[in-house]
């Protein structure tokens, strides 16, 4: 398998003292092979293998991490990146507004059972949907979507096999109006090869009802072939998002891999079993972890990554007490908050750390981690002295800094204003680094 692979090649790496970027070179090209042969789409593959060599050549190897393991730090840093970092949630309307989600899909692939699937994540959250019996062609399909619907305590519309799909789906909606359900879930019919009579249904419900989601089921063990589907949806009808079925199979997710990055949109769910309740929220670092097959490792290099966290930690809150923190140490610390998930994931881990109060003051930009690069930008356009000695940034030094950075000097003065409040909130909470770690690993 691509994991046994995969541990042989780093097992090799591990065995060297400093890598060189031949060696980096050639353990890539078996990388490379070996997603390939995971069924991994060529193009994704060759763009990956370039991002991590970029990275893994001429970089410093941390600490605590022998060369080897530093490049499976970068592999399952530019893995997680690759399926698109976060966790992404179907968008649902407030309130009682209705939302329509859509379920398209091949024959098989698990739309019926993942329908009934959904059903029950939405009921836990609150949320009452109503299922809708849109697949006409086989009854035994509205029968297994009542039975699984019955299974979940959730209602199922159907209108029987002697109704267009459009039509029941109208009525559904109509019927979820009256009586006050908040989600229709459309389970639609599929063939078993992409045809253009399915598209033109497909397509044809879309036109004729305000669908707000379209989710496209597809069958993780059909490898490439996954990937090839979602293109292909995507660019007939359009989707919002991926479910990739059957991962509770032997299957190492190469799909997963290469979804995001042919279509642009993101897995939501994984069905990890034919139960109603095997159904998990999407992690792009887990998936990552599942494809390198290498948990023990990857918590190594967390740990020692936390260990370094930690280490940085403890200078700065030691700075702090002699009020010494400065602008060098304001960037270190951004980085610390990019490793953590962003200054959004920061900020609001604060109200349940007794700051509620604080937060009224503190800006956080829909925006966060473009931000992050410009303040960055700002902070690089400053001196030496003036990283040390924030005091010394009179009006014509920090026009100086904003042309330098290339922004307004409103967003130096900004900058610096938020210099002195993160000062202040720092003095407040040393313990905000360690509150935050703990927020990191999901695992
Ligand atoms: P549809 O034709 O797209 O509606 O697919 P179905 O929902 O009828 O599912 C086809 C088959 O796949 C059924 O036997 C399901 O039980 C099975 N199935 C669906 N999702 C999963 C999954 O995540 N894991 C496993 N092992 N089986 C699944
Ligand atoms: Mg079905």
């Amino acid at each position: 398998s691509l994991s046994d692979k995969l541990q042989n090649i780093f097992k090799n790496l591990r065995g060297k003292g400093r890598l060189t970027e031949a060696d980096v070179k050639t353990a890539l090209k078996e990388v490379k092979m070996a997603l390939l042969e995971a069924d991994v789409n060529f193009k994704v593959v060759k763009q990956f293998i370039k991002s991590v060599e970029e990275r893994a050549i001429g970089q410093d190897v941390m600490q605590s991490l022998t060369p080897g393991q530093m490049v499976i730090k970068i592999v399952n840093e530019e893995m997680v990146s690759l399926m698109g970092s976060e966790t992404t949630e179907i968008a649902l309307k407030s309130g009682n507004e209705i939302t329509v989600i859509m379920m398209a899909g091949l024959q098989g692939a698990g739309k019926t059972t993942t329908t009934a699937k959904l059903a029950g994540k939405f009921k836990s959250k609150g949320r009452k949907p109503l299922l809708a019996a849109c697949d006409i062609y086989r009854p035994a399909a509205i029968e297994q979507l009542r039975i699984n619907g019955e299974k979940q305590g959730v209602e199922v519309f159907s209108m029987g096999t002697n109704n267009n799909p459009v039509d029941i789906a109208k009525a559904a909606i109509q019927h979820a109006k009256n009586n006050n359900f908040n989600v229709v879930i459309l389970d639609t019919a599929g063939r078993l090869h992409v045809d253009e009579d399915m598209m033109a249904e497909l397509q044809h419900i879309k036109q004729e009802i305000a669908v707000d989601q379209t989710i496209l089921v597809v069958d993780s063990m059909t490898g490439q072939d996954a990937v090839n589907v979602a293109a292909t949806f995507n660019e007939k009808i359009g989707i919002d998002g991926v479910i990739l079925t059957k991962l509770d199979g032997d299957t190492r997710g190469g799909a997963a891999l290469s979804i995001k990055a042919v279509t642009g949109k993101p897995i939501l769910y994984v069905g990890m079993g034919e139960k109603l309740s095997d159904l998990e929220q999407f992690y792009p670092d887990r998936m990552a972890s599942r494809i390198l097959g290498m948990g023990d490792v990857l918590t190594l290099i967390e740990k020692a990554e936390a260990q370094i966290d930690e280490e940085q930690a403890k200078k700065m809150g030691e700075k702090l007490k002699k009020a010494e923190f400065d602008f060098n140490d304001f960037l270190d610390y951004m980085g610390q908050i990019k490793n953590m998930g962003g200054i959004g994931s920061i900020l609001n881990m604060l109200p349940g750390m007794g700051l509620g109060g604080q937060m009224k003051n503190m800006t956080v930009p829909d925006d966060a981690e473009d931000n992050l690069r410009r303040t960055e930008a700002i902070i690089y356009s400053m001196t030496a002295k003036e990283r040390a000695n924030p005091d010394i940034l009179n009006p014509s030094r920090k026009n100086r800094i904003a042309k330098g950075a290339g922004v307004d000097i409103s967003e130096v003065n900004r900058l610096v204003k938020q210099f002195d409040q993160m000062k202040k909130m720092m003095k407040q909470m040393p313990g905000i680094m360690k509150g935050a770690k703990k927020g990191r690993f999901r695992l």
